[in-house]
């Protein structure tokens, strides 16, 4: 196998993933608890402003580099997941943002006084249809006053800003659907009681996930990032990155369920032999690692075309879907490995079971990249 690319940052991360264990992401796992400890130290060491330009007090890495940080972090037994939405979310602002608010907000992200990991956009009545939300920003002189319901919006308690996206222009005064959202950084301080009540969601994955209601909540014009009415289109200038970023937690996972099973298959004797010997242990295995690593050339594609500045949809889109397929085959194959002890909590195999399991839905579904190649990259008609 030729040497994996960057090594060093690898290395690095691996360097601070070893003060995490397995027994500490187990502990927070039982007690559903955010992974402070963790998330300050990967702050500290700037992982999280990986892709912050230096300018703003950021490492200014490819996303390449910051994608190799996830899954080197899912790869060690942990899950990026509690942390990994400042690394994409931060992107509106960047991209989007005046000069004055990348001042303002950016190198406190980048130094951890501040944290951007939340992001809402998700709502009961439209789910995968986000053109068809329905919270409301209503310019009223110097704020915006919004109303309405968000559901599974992760890390707002332990978040101090959110990327929200709201309507600011009714959907029949618009041309088309994807106009008129505009996107606003709420300071969620301020927020929370003064107009959004947050109700935690449990999950079968230790991710904290919440209920928003949004009741006559005042947003300061200033927060608007960008113009109004384009935030659909930031939103999807976004999306490239987020998906590249997955998919790299999606193979540090996989390459995590390999390296236990194939270990697995070693060490444990039935019969008075190894598993591993038999070859109905081998290829389930086998098999998941190639469909790791051919995973891992489309990561890298998509990353590069990314850095580039070109597009890169299609790549971005195959390698989520590769990689969370990928993952959950790995992880299948583990349980398989693991026999019994795959469901004893002590060995860690179910706990990035049912954490990897997340991939196929969210951030986004695996049947909305299927139409998106079907779409977009075959030219078959729409089918929503
Ligand atoms: C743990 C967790 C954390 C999350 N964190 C966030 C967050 O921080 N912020 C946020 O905004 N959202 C978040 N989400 C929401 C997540 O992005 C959505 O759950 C996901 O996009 C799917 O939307 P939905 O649940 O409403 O499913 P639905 O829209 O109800 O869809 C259900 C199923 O039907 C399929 N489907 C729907 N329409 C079609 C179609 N036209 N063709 C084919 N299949 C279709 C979908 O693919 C899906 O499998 C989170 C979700 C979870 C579970």
């Amino acid at each position: 196998m030729t040497e994996e690319p960057h090594p060093e940052l690898r290395a690095a991360v691996r360097r601070l993933c070893l003060r995490f264990p397995d027994g500490y992401w187990r502990q927070l796992d039982r007690e559903r608890a955010y992974p402070e400890a963790f998330v300050q130290a990967m702050t500290e060491a700037g992982f999280l402003g990986a892709l912050i330009p230096r300018q703003y007090g950021g490492l200014g890495q490819s996303l390449a580099e910051a994608s190799v940080i996830l899954e080197e972090v899912n790869r060690s037994g942990g899950n990026a997941g509690p942390c990994h939405a400042q690394m994409y979310t931060m992107g509106t602002l960047l991209r989007h943002g005046s000069e004055a608010q990348k001042r303002a907000y950016l190198p406190r992200i980048a130094s951890g006084e501040l944290r951007l990991q939340a992001f809402g956009v998700t709502e009961p009545a439209a789910g995968t249809d986000t053109t068809g939300l329905r919270t409301t920003a209503v310019r009223n002189g110097e704020r915006y006053v919004v109303n309405g319901d968000k559901v599974f919006i992760s890390r707002v308690q332990h978040s101090d800003l959110m990327v929200l996206l709201a309507r600011t222009t009714p959907l029949e005064r618009v041309p088309k659907r994807s106009e008129g959202l505009s996107v606003l950084l709420v300071e969620l301080r301020e927020a929370i009681g003064k107009g959004l009540e947050v109700e935690p969601i449990t999950t079968m994955v230790n991710n904290e996930t919440n209920r928003l209601r949004f009741r006559d909540l005042e947003v300061p014009t200033g927060n608007l990032i960008g113009e109004e009415g384009q935030g659909f289109r930031y939103l999807l200038d976004g999306l490239n990155a987020e998906r590249i970023l997955i998919a790299a937690e999606c193979i540090g996972d996989g390459r995590w369920f390999i390296e236990r099973a194939a270990h697995r298959a070693r060490e444990r004797e039935v019969f008075g032999r190894p598993i591993g010997q038999n070859q109905g242990v081998q290829f389930p295995i086998a098999r998941a690692h190639i469909d790791v690593e051919a995973a891992d050339l489309m990561r890298f594609r998509a990353a590069e075309l990314f850095d580039r500045g070109e597009p890169c949809g299609a790549e971005a889109n195959m390698a989520k879907l590769l990689a969370a397929d990928a993952s959950w085959a790995a992880a299948n194959a583990a349980m398989q490995t693991f026999g019994g002890y795959a469901f004893d909590v002590e060995y860690d195999v179910e706990r990035k079971f049912r954490e990897t399991r997340l991939y196929q839905v969210a951030p986004i579904s695996t049947n909305l990249v299927l139409a998106y190649v079907a779409e977009h990259v075959l030219g078959l008609p729409r089918s929503f």
